[in-house]
């Protein structure tokens, strides 16, 4: 399958985990805050904050994280906050170099269900 960058998996498919506990000891290690502080975590006392507030070893607790929030209002967002779109129908992503492992091998694991949901959202 050769990607030609419609947008339309980053744009509107969502139900899936967005990243999983690799993922965030990756940017840990890398030091990628800007991707840290889409991802909500419950602190020690219970309350809301960000996965840039926790340690490593905290990270490794986190077996998945299902939607990206916004760090402001701690809300869910979609479409995923690291997507851009560079012309009228072409997007890109602006981490693709570290994305998570779902989405680097997200049509290679979901080949049926993307072209049913591609199908939907392309039909006239
Ligand atoms: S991280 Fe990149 S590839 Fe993954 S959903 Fe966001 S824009 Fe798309």
């Amino acid at each position: 399958m050769t990607c030609d960058q419609c947008g339309l998996c980053c744009l509107h498919y969502h139900g899936t985990y967005w990243a999983r506990t690799s993922d965030l000891l990756r940017w840990h290690d890398e030091g990628r805050k800007d991707i840290l502080q889409y991802v909500a975590v419950s602190g020690p006392d219970g309350s809301r904050t960000t996965a840039i507030m926790l340690p490593r070893t905290e990270l490794e607790k986190i077996e998945h994280v299902s939607a990206w929030t916004d760090p402001e209002s701690g809300r869910e967002i979609l479409p995923c906050p690291f997507l851009r779109k560079v012309s009228t129908n072409r997007y890109l992503c602006s981490i693709h170099a570290t994305k998570s492992q779902t989405c680097r091998r997200f049509v290679h694991e979901d080949w049926e269900m993307f072209i049913a949901y591609r199908e939907r959202f392309f039909s006239p």
